[in-house]
């Protein structure tokens, strides 16, 4: 990846709906100056403030990720934050006016290609990286992360196993550049567990998804489309897989940082993303030479 920081030289524009609550919602990318930091602006809400999409800024939802600041919440920004990831963009603002960020096709892909749109200019201001020094591990229940020291780059890996809940088992590595991305990560689409959708549809969630930008995962680890249940077509024959790794990318990079590691996800979701998250930011903040974004909060 680029040692340059990295924003995009025009605003673009976006509108879709939320995957969770199926509510209209126009987005606005803007590029910023360098050491800004990635943040998310509610302009429904009068007099709101920007808030970084930083680990410091996370508010409680196990089953994606929300950002808060005062009575403004932001979310499921996570595949956006891969997409901004995988493209070592450092500094942007999305001003949203909804809760909710739009579930495009269910990938980073929409918003890869706004960003893309938006031209994606190196600023010439070096990053931030962060090269882990030490064994890392989280567990919750049979899930667990572990990280591991690796100075190359950022290798992340997933174990994805449901128990009982399916029989499907898949595993995926990739060392994330850019055009790895492009290829095996970017395109691959959230999914659930059919028992899961119907949890959702009793909370009232899920009002976004349609037969493209999801899939379901049946008890014997065949995906079907969310509605009318039929084979679904897959983009990659792991595709499951591949939003895990997805996801983690996106979770991660809530240190604010590029991170240099090696990660490997066994089981595990969101919840546990963000508690490794959390626990690197916590070796970051020891560290004086990181500019630090949530001191801006
Ligand atoms: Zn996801």
């Amino acid at each position: 990846m680029s040692q340059w920081q990295r924003t995009i030289k025009k605003e673009v524009e976006y509108y879709g709906l939320g995957l969770f609550r199926g509510k209209e919602v126009t987005i606005t990318l803007k590029p910023q100056p360098p050491d800004s930091g990635i943040s998310f602006q509610r302009i429904d809400l009068k007099g709101s403030q920007p808030i970084p999409a930083h680990v410091t800024c996370l508010r409680n939802d196990l089953k994606r990720i929300t950002l808060g600041r005062g009575e403004a919440e932001v979310e499921g920004i996570e595949h956006l934050m891969a997409a901004a990831a995988g493209l070592g963009i450092t500094n942007l603002l999305v001003e949203l006016t909804d809760n909710e960020m739009p579930a495009g096709d269910g990938s980073s892909k929409v918003f890869v290609e706004l960003l893309k749109e938006g031209e994606v200019v190196e600023q010439q201001v070096t990053k931030n990286t962060f090269s882990l020094c030490e064994p890392l591990v989280v567990e919750e229940d049979t899930a667990s992360i572990i990280a591991l020291p690796f100075s190359e780059g950022l290798v992340l890996s997933h174990r994805l196993d449901f128990g009982k809940l399916s029989s499907l088992r898949q595993s995926f590595s990739l060392f994330i550049t850019e055009e790895g991305s492009f290829k095996e990560l970017f395109a691959a689409r959230t999914f659930c567990l059919t028992n899961q959708i119907e949890e959702f549809q009793r909370l009232g969630l899920g009002k976004g998804v349609t037969e493209e930008n999801s899939f379901l995962i049946d008890k014997e680890g065949l995906a079907i489309t969310p509605i009318q249940r039929k084979p679904a077509a897959l983009r990659y024959a792991d595709e499951p897989v591949r939003h895990k790794v997805l996801d983690l990318l996106g979770d991660l990079y809530l240190t604010g940082v590029e991170l240099k590691a090696k990660v490997f996800g066994i089981k595990s979701g969101h919840s546990l993303n963000v508690s490794m998250a959390k626990r690197l930011y916590g070796l970051m903040s020891r560290e004086p030479s990181l500019k630090r974004q949530e001191l801006k909060v």
